[in-house]
């Protein structure tokens, strides 16, 4: 790769789309390796870049003011001379004459381009979903119109017991709430954890008075009686009527805008583990990606906080030069009713779980493993094994299960002298 020296880098234009968390860590991390030349932000909200996980947790509570979400002061920007477009939405790129062209007209000409376009939250389908009252959680203005809902008191209806459904039934009910979830497998977070996970939040969030309801799909939402809140209604017969429906059904890249520009999408941007993209000028960081991972030997789309910052910071050094690969296991945490949850490796693949201390307990442990070899796992309240699980997990490590289910054999001593 050809390395742009502060000067040479003077003469070129980095244009970057979306004005997400990847958005602003690239930024910031275009302008420490040197990078001394235009950079151009086109961002579809007025905001500039932000950390999403407090939407759903402590800003969304009410504990955290909005100042502690951005990456950078809006100031910062200024000062190293970046160009903000907020509240523009590119519209198109025109890959022949390099240009993004934005909704408003006008068009951006780059060098090099880095698409964050980010995921939307899945919108809810079923009649009714567009009434007043009925909530999804992925931007701020999302997460500060549901806060007005939850008064003491007030009855709420989660879609779906993934981690961003669950973390709003915890802070509801934090606030006083009465709150029902319900969701279509067997138990919550069934996309990202085995069955003994799931029960652990079920029972976590049951007592903790929220009522659950799993194996059932809501079929419709209507308005109250006498045009009063809402009611809505499952296909297992349950009718509930409440004061408003949050939707926690996952989410959609976005990756139209690059689609329509021919470049290679397959569940997200596909890129290589710099970032590269099918066309060499243009680069892609974050949720938006299906990325190659080099530690799992495979391509895969992550929606996680490590993977915004850390594969966004890899990337912007690649788009300046640098020549270092982007590999990481991925992780990701959740806080809920007390309970700090971490969990490593790539989603759903395993065909073992192994406990270490009694399932679920505080603190505990759990490991995946895939015909004998550690390829996930979590920690419950002790985050501080967090780095050896992702050493066996990056060693491809098969170790003695009945080694792993000891709480009393050292799991850095494990680590260390797993083959
Ligand atoms: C409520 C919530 C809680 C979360 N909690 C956790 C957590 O506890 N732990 C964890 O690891 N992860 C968590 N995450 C995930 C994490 O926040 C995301 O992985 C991260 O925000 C992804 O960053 P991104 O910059 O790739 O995309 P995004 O944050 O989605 O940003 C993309 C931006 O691009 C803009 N955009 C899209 N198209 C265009 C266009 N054509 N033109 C201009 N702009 C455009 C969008 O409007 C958006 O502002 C959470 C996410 C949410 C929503």
């Amino acid at each position: 790769m050809v390395t742009l020296t502060h000067k040479q880098g003077g003469d070129k234009t980095f244009v970057v789309v979306g004005g997400g968390h990847a958005a602003g860590r690239a930024i910031e991390a275009l302008r420490e390796s040197g990078f001394g030349g235009r950079i151009v932000l086109i961002g579809e909200e007025p905001s500039p870049p932000y950390e999403r996980p407090p939407l759903s947790k402590d800003l969304l509570s009410g504990k955290a003011a909005l100042d502690s979400l951005w990456v950078r002061p809006q100031d910062w920007y200024a000062q190293q001379g970046i160009e903000l477009l907020l509240g523009q939405r590119a519209d198109a790129i025109d890959r022949k004459a390099a240009r993004v062209l934005l909704a408003d007209g006008r068009s951006v000409a780059y060098d090099r381009l880095l698409l964050t376009t980010g995921a939307r939250a899945r919108p809810l389908t079923v009649e009714g979903a567009d009434l007043p009252g009925v909530h999804a959680v992925r931007t701020i203005a999302d997460a500060l119109a549901l806060r007005e809902r939850l008064w003491p008191g007030a009855r709420l209806l989660v879609v779906g017991a993934g981690f961003i459904g669950l973390e709003v039934a915890a802070v509801a009910r934090e606030r006083g709430c009465e709150v029902t979830v319900i969701e279509a497998a067997a138990h919550p977070l069934g996309r990202v954890a085995p069955a003994s996970v799931g029960t652990m939040f079920a029972e976590l969030h049951r007592s903790f008075g929220a009522m659950l309801r799993m194996d059932t799909v809501l079929t419709r939402i209507a308005r109250g009686p006498d045009g009063r809140g809402l009611v809505a209604f499952t296909a297992d017969g349950f009718e509930w009527q409440g004061d408003a429906v949050v939707a926690g059904i996952g989410s959609v890249p976005n990756t139209e805008l690059a689609a329509a520009a021919g470049l290679a999408v397959d569940n997200g941007v596909r890129t290589d583990e710099y970032g590269r993209t099918s066309d060499p000028a243009i680069y892609a960081a974050g949720d938006v990606t299906s990325h190659f991972n080099p530690l799992l030997g495979r391509h895969l789309r992550l929606e996680t906080w490590q993977n915004a910052q850390n594969q966004a910071i890899a990337v912007a050094r690649a788009m300046a030069g640098g020549d270092q690969p982007h590999a990481e296991v991925p992780w990701f945490w959740t806080d809920q009713h007390g309970i700090n949850f971490q969990s490593a490796g790539a989603p759903l693949g395993w065909d073992e779980v192994l406990w270490r201390g009694d399932p679920g307990a505080r603190p505990s442990m759990v490991f995946y493993r895939q015909d004998g070899i550690v390829v996930g796992g979590a920690t419950i309240n002790q985050g501080r094994l967090m780095r050896h699980l992702k050493q066996l997990i990056a060693r491809r490590a098969r170790v003695d299960g009945a080694l792993l289910q000891d709480p009393s054999s050292p799991l850095d001593r494990i680590a260390n002298s797993a083959p």
